[in-house]
């Protein structure tokens, strides 16, 4: 099964919801990363999972930047 949005990285471009952030179609605006709302959109408290290498640090107060 592959998300058709994110290209199963969990990831989408945070101005660009449709575009995946990482990969060979990665989006190039150079915007955050956010969550894919289709595949990987958390339960509340629930951490979304990470794309590979990506480096951000949650703990219980949240999201760290
Ligand atoms: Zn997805
Ligand atoms: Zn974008």
């Amino acid at each position: 099964m592959k998300c058709e949005i994110c290209d199963d990285i969990g990831w989408v471009c945070e101005n660009h919801l449709d575009r995946p952030w990482d990969g060979p179609r990665a989006c190039t605006c150079g915007g955050a990363g956010a969550p894919c709302p289709a595949c990987n959109s958390p339960a509340e408290g629930e951490t979304p999972r990470m794309p590979h290498g990506f480096k951000v640090e949650v703990d219980k107060d949240g999201w760290r930047h």
